[in-house]
């Protein structure tokens, strides 16, 4: 290990959901005793404060101040300071960490993502909802800090480690995998009467239910093909998704002389984490190696945009530009949540990206703004307001 150039503070934001959980596990796995500036997390603070109590972060904030005084007398005796809400949150990722991992689910990761490529950290991406939201300012924040952003989502982990920077004007296409979710076979009838338990059961990825429900109508892909165009400088024509079921070739570069690079890999989250951490060196951690032979067969479809229009939804949302990418990731939001809460049913989640899409095309924002969180916030609040409305159409007429 002595030879690697490891970072040597590490921030986990969104410590307590899937992509945080696996961060620290793979720190365990790998056997090494970071250092930690702080831990974040929303509201549970039982899991908060047995990761500090492990880790022991100098601070460990929490956006529910409602769990504030659980998360202290948890900590208590252990001298690590606690602190709440979300400008807390902002805080904690400019704690001094050089290594900070954006895995807050949703808009309210982009302050924190910003703050921590503002602070110069290398930013080892998972939360894709703050690059949809606000894609340019958070790369260009980072590089101005004199940081960077390394994805940390599989697909994208897969690309940048094939996509040779020095080779980048000769790429024709960025081809993004997808499993094609739990519906990958459902038809849309089937479709309409999909529950919440049956879109969170992925099949061979576990993680927070909004990127599985993402998954399920194919949204998580769209907002991959935005993120991966943002990336990788890439215009949407040259992001191309393929179905592949077996989730082992994450993701393809095809280069102008016909030839394609891909990287594979079992599906573990903790494989793209490693690589986000030790980039460019390699962590050694025992992980699961790819056995092709016991894979079997590996197989590829077109995917279908009629059954999962939320695909072309956020294709077109990316060519349109400007906030279309925004809207739609927080209509999205709005339409996942009440998705799981029972309110609408699952086709209706595209319709409202749609219909919220459609009916903010024309809506006056004001003028573009030199602050990009500002930007970002007015754009998500505005997005918000009328996919609510549009949920509370569809709850009228079911
Ligand atoms: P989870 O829902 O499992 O975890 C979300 C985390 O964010 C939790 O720690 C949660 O805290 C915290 N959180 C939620 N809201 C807030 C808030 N307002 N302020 C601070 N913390 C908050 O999600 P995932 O780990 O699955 O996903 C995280 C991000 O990574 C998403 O953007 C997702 O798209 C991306 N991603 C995830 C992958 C995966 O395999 N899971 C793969 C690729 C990308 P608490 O639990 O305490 O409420």
């Amino acid at each position: 290990m002595g030879a690697l150039s490891l970072p040597r503070k590490v921030s986990v934001l969104g410590s307590t959901g899937s992509i945080g959980v696996s961060t620290l596990d793979l720190f365990e796995q790998a056997g090494l005793e970071v250092e930690v500036a702080a831990l974040a997390a929303g509201r549970n603070a039982e899991r908060l404060a047995e990761q500090a109590r492990r880790w022991r972060p100098r601070l460990a904030v929490i956006r529910d101040e409602a769990q504030l005084p659980e998360l202290r007398d948890r900590l208590a005796g252990t001298g690590i300071e606690t602190a709440a809400g979300a400008a807390a949150v902002a805080e904690a990722a400019d704690a001094g960490a050089d290594w900070v991992m954006s895995a807050i689910v949703g808009f309210a990761g982009l302050e924190p993502t910003l703050a921590a490529a503002r602070a110069g950290a290398t930013v080892a991406l998972a939360n894709k909802e703050s690059l949809i939201c606000a894609g340019p300012a958070l790369l260009s924040a980072a590089r101005e800090a004199g940081g960077s952003v390394i994805p940390v989502d599989s697909e994208h982990s897969a690309i940048f480690q094939v996509l040779d920077p020095a080779n980048a004007r000769h790429v024709s296409r960025l081809i993004l995998t997808a499993s094609g979710g739990p519906f990958r076979a459902w038809s849309r009838e089937q479709m309409a009467l999909a529950t919440p338990e049956q879109a969170l059961a992925h099949p061979n990825w576990s993680m927070g239910a909004k990127i599985s429900v993402d998954s399920a109508t194919m949204m998580n892909k769209g907002l991959e093909v935005i993120e991966a165009a943002y990336l990788f400088a890439m215009p949407a024509e040259r992001v191309d998704v393929l179905i592949h079921p077996q989730s082992i070739v994450h993701s393809l570069v095809e280069y102008q002389d016909g030839s394609t690079l891909a990287q594979l890999g079992p599906p573990d989250m903790r494989a793209p984490i490693a690589c986000a951490y030790a980039w460019p060196d390699r962590l050694p951690w025992p992980a699961q190696r790819l056995d092709l032979a016991r894979a079997g067969q590996l197989t590829f479809e077109d995917p279908d945009l009629e059954r999962f229009p939320a695909l072309r939804i956020a294709k077109e949302a990316l060519a349109a530009g400007g906030r279309a990418p925004a809207v739609m990731n927080a209509a999205d939001e709005v339409a996942v949540a009440a998705f799981l809460d029972r309110k609408i049913g699952f086709l209706d989640i595209a319709r409202v990206v749609s219909e919220t899409l459609d009916r903010m095309a024309g809506a006056d924002l004001g003028p573009a703004s030199n602050d990009a969180l500002e930007e970002a916030r007015a754009t998500d609040a505005a997005a918000r307001r009328v996919a609510d409305g549009v949920v509370l159409g569809l709850m009228a007429r079911a």
